[in-house]
């Protein structure tokens, strides 16, 4: 995606405040994004991938290329973007720095997961804690001084986050003492940072069972002293993708912590977070399609294969196939970046106070969330076909595109739990007036809401188990349809237009294979027969 294409894709969102950028000045920062990321990010980021993250004297060392990376990120005021002014950011809206985020993605994903870890925290920070831990904290992250972990997952916790067992028990002057065990957590040591603040939730005494008892902590791995704080990194996953972004397992023994919320409003205040983190994996997802498609367009244009036995070969782009497969990898990679800015910029008119936009935004992040995670792991595996057995290969780009995509549908909520939240909580439930205000404001065609509105109607007369197998379909059904409005507002151009038809040509089957896996299907019995 050029920073031209990705400034007017964000100029025809619905919603954009009247003084937000316009397309001149967003073209200037995705241009000076771009130089960042093809001329440092780029070659670091490939070098990282081959050295991975290691553990050292019981600490985390990261690829030396990383701290080049981080230096230049900071010193470029990337971190600072959307911070607000008053902590010492440029108070960009979001729309341009997930734009700005996704043209370093598209590089180095795994420094990206920092970079999110470090936006999210200071959202998070700034919608809950006091003014004297805003004070403290904020502008220590945005300044890069200091970073942040999202610190919810455990060895019995994954989905099932109410099932958090770290107990946290009052300690002197209001503060709290932390023991347990954290796993997964990305970032959660390393050596950019002389302090890593760790968001954490724990259980505090007689908490009620379940997502009601948590509270969220604000844990620094080193005391105001200097001293480490009760933390002991356990080791690092060995991964499939990501390798330079060090995934650690910490546990904690005695740590000092403080409350951020009221106790047994953790997972309400994480929530501030978690918004942050899906919008943020929609852009990992966005930019990683949108550089397989790339990767492929240009492969294709260069590679000769085929043709008259007795003239030169043809350039694959010619062949049908091929043509299928990268019109299918653009579609995808355009339809996730769209469907993200769009929810960036609702959360962004959120955060102002536009609570209509809010729920807007409530109700798209699943589907950003899932369908720009599948589009990047769809787009590079088209790109792998059209490249044939060099695609296979570590000299070019899509295979590392593949590894470090898949995990995007697993975590920050696995599909599953995307879909059932949409479902349930949005479509069938308080959503659902909010999610026939996203298709009205992005001009869904009338058919497409009508196929989807006939579909809702027949799962809501299901009982619960129906309800939850459809969930997944019914997700992408939305998805689609969302899909279909972003593309009709930005058809305007030539490629616009383009892709828009493609993606008519293929709508009416899709609309039906969708509508047709909502339909109920006893699985308890068929799992039972082969069990
Ligand atoms: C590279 C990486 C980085 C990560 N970074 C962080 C981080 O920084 N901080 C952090 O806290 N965590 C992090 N995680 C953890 C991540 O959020 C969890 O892996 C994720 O929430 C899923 O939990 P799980 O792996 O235990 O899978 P499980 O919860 O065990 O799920 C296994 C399968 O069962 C399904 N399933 C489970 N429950 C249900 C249900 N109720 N209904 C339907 N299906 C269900 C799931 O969809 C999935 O298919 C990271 C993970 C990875 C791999």
């Amino acid at each position: 995606m050029t920073p031209d294409d990705l400034a007017h894709l964000i100029a025809g969102l619905h919603g954009l405040a009247d003084d937000h950028p316009d397309l001149a000045t967003m073209r200037a920062i995705f241009e000076q994004a771009e130089r960042f990321s093809r001329d440092v990010l780029e070659p670091a980021g490939k070098l990282a991938d081959a050295q991975g993250a290691r553990i050292e004297d019981g600490r985390v060392k990261l690829p030396p290329g990383q701290r080049v990376s981080w230096a230049g990120y900071i010193e470029g005021g990337w971190a600072e973007i959307s911070a607000p002014e008053e902590f010492g950011g440029q108070g960009l809206p979001l729309t341009v720095a997930a734009g700005a985020q996704m043209l370093f993605d598209a590089s180095d994903v795994a420094l990206g997961m920092l970079a999110l870890n470090q936006r999210c925290a200071i959202r998070l920070l700034r919608n809950v804690a006091s003014p004297e831990q805003q004070a403290l904290w904020i502008p220590r992250l945005v300044s890069c001084e200091w970073a942040a972990t999202i610190c919810i997952s455990e060895p019995d916790a994954g989905s099932d986050v109410g099932r958090i067992r770290t107990r946290a028990v009052p300690g002197p002057e209001g503060s709290w003492r932390l023991t347990g065990q954290k796993c997964w957590i990305s970032y959660g040591d390393h050596d950019l940072s002389p302090n890593v603040l760790h968001l954490i939730l724990a259980r505090t005494p007689d908490a009620a069972p379940g997502t009601r008892g948590l509270t969220l902590f604000l844990l620094p791995d080193t005391r105001a002293d200097g001293t480490r704080n009760g933390i002991e990194v356990m080791r690092i996953e060995e991964k499939m993708g990501l390798h330079a972004s060090p995934t650690c397992v910490l546990a904690f023994e005695d740590a000092e912590a403080e409350a951020l919320c009221p106790e047994g409003r953790g997972m309400a205040s994480m929530f501030e977070m978690i918004v942050g983190m899906r919008l943020g994996v929609g852009g990992q997802g966005s930019a990683l399609a949108n550089r397989a498609a790339e990767v492929a367009w240009t492969y294709a244009a260069s590679r000769a294969q085929g043709g008259r036995p007795d003239s030169p070969p043809v350039l694959i782009h010619q062949h049908a196939d091929v043509r299928r497969l990268l019109l299918e990898a653009r579609l995808s990679a355009v339809g996730a970046t769209l469907l993200t800015l769009q929810a960036a910029a609702w959360a962004q008119a959120g955060d102002w106070g536009d609570t209509q936009a809010a729920a807007r935004a409530a109700v798209m992040l699943p589907v950003v969330k899932t369908f720009a995670a599948e589009a990047a792991f769809d787009a590079a595996n088209h790109a792998m076909q059209v490249l044939g057995a060099a695609g296979y290969t570590r000299e070019w780009p899509v295979e590392r595109i593949m590894r470090d995509s898949r995990v995007f549908s697993i975590f920050e909520g696995t599909t599953a739990i995307q879909a059932l939240d949409l479902t349930l909580r949005q479509l069938l439930g308080a959503g659902a007036q909010a999610a026939q205000d996203v298709l009205a404001c992005l001009g869904t065609a009338p058919e497409v809401r009508a196929r989807l509105a006939s579909v809702l109607e027949q799962v809501r007369q299901t009982p619960r188990q129906a309800q939850e197998q459809a969930a997944l379909p019914l997700l992408r059904l939305f998805g689609l349809a969302c899909v279909d409005g972003l593309l009709r507002r930005a058809a305007t151009t030539k490629a616009g237009a383009a892709l828009l038809t493609w993606h008519e040509a293929g709508l009416s089957a899709k609309l039906e294979a969708l509508a047709a896996a909502t339909a109920w299907t006893d699985t308890a019995a068929l799992y039972a027969a082969i069990a």
